[in-house]
């Protein structure tokens, strides 16, 4: 079974791609990518945007719900606090 990320409102499922501007910085990323951890200033987003022009719902949720089932092996990581 595949573990993607989709959004928790409408279940929408980016594909890879930088769809989102760092909150930071401005860059263009991909918030899958790097567990919405901007690779250009380091910055972590805590949330993610659903984007409606990819066919998503335009709602921003914690960017942990995204993982649904797989996000406690992403807590144990404990990227908040690299
Ligand atoms: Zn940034
Ligand atoms: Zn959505």
């Amino acid at each position: 079974m595949e573990e993607k990320p989709k959004c928790p409102v409408c279940e929408w499922s980016p594909n890879p791609g930088k769809h989102w501007n760092c909150l930071e910085c401005g860059v263009d990323m991909d918030h899958f990518d790097n567990v919405a951890r901007c690779s250009n200033c380091g910055y972590t987003h805590e949330l993610t945007y659903c984007p409606e022009h990819l066919g998503g719902c335009g709602q921003s949720s914690a960017h942990m719900d995204w993982y649904g089932n797989f996000d406690r092996k992403l807590r144990e990581i404990d990227i908040f606090n690299l």
